[in-house]
């Protein structure tokens, strides 16, 4: 596999970024994760006005390559024959040779640039997304600034543990009783025909296939209500979903051993299913 660093297009065993980079010390670093479905990227621009975002969030340097990262998503999907999958690209606020609390010059440190790609074949077939998934609940105990995209990923990864420990996919975050999200995908239930879903602030990450769905889903005249909504409520849903880049919408059939509706994916989450990929493949780059 080629991977990207720094401007170099590298075999994986030569990508190396310093013990001193700040992502690695001070999880100083922000990412993305574009979707390949047929060689193209899905959602490409949204994903990189997210990054551009997060960076202006956290005062970091673009880097040099930011004006060319289509074109080395492109150059990556070739060297690696990747046909489905997925391209992740980490920025970080760069090595200063020491290990600082202060944030480094940014006329002495440049940012650091990775990207790889991971093939997932067959990415749109998920048979999960036939069966739907089975969640438990946590505790929300991450950072106040989850709308940037940081690599700080401990409590995520611990939450997807502690789902899968108890025999489940994923875990839905709770704060004060209100679900903020999933580990990592937006979190939405469905009552009556209608679509529920947090409202954007800094308490969820701003979802890019979030926010395409939602159009999507309105375009089709479904009803989409943006609101904070409690576990109880999602355990009395008609049906629920996720979404993410590398899970598009992905149905939810239980939350806590509570099963939704007949234990099988509902009519709407499906049904965005697959209106989100029809409409993402034709808009593909
Ligand atoms: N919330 C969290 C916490 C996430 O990590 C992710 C995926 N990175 C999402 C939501 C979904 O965002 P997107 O649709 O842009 O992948």
């Amino acid at each position: 596999r080629t991977v990207y660093v720094n401007g170099d297009y590298l075999p994986e065993e030569d990508a190396k970024v310093s013990v001193f980079d700040r992502s690695f010390l001070m999880a100083d670093g922000v990412y993305e994760v574009t979707s390949v479905l047929g060689g193209k990227l899905i959602d490409f621009d949204g994903h990189l006005a997210r990054l551009e975002r997060s960076l202006g969030e956290l005062d970091m340097q673009k880097p040099e390559a930011f004006d060319d990262l289509l074109e080395i998503h492109r150059e990556l999907v070739r060297r690696n024959d990747l046909e489905d999958g997925m391209i992740y690209l980490q920025v970080s606020r760069g090595s200063a040779g020491d290990r600082d609390f202060i944030f480094p010059d940014p006329k002495e440190v440049k940012p650091t640039l990775v990207l790889f790609t991971q093939s997932k074949p067959g990415l749109a077939d998920s048979p999960a997304a036939k069966t739907g998934i089975k969640v438990i609940s946590i505790e929300d105990i991450r950072w106040g600034r989850r709308d940037i995209k940081t690599v700080q990923l401990l409590y995520p990864s611990m939450g997807k543990m502690m789902a899968i420990k108890a025999g489940c996919d994923d875990a839905w975050l709770v704060e004060d009783g209100f679900v903020t999200e999933g580990t990592s995908n937006n979190a939405y239930i469905v009552k009556d025909g209608k679509i529920i879903t947090r409202q954007l602030s800094n308490d969820i990450l701003h979802g890019i296939t979030r926010a395409a769905v939602l159009r999507f889903a309105r375009e089709a005249q479904m009803e989409v209500e943006e609101r904070s909504f409690t576990l109880d409520e999602a355990k009395a849903a008609d049906e629920a979903f996720i979404t993410s880049a590398s899970q598009f919408v992905m149905p939810v059939v239980e939350i806590d051993g509570v099963t939704l509706g007949d234990g099988a994916p509902g009519k709407v989450a499906p049904r965005l299913r697959e209106i989100y990929l029809d409409e993402s493949l034709k808009n593909a780059i």
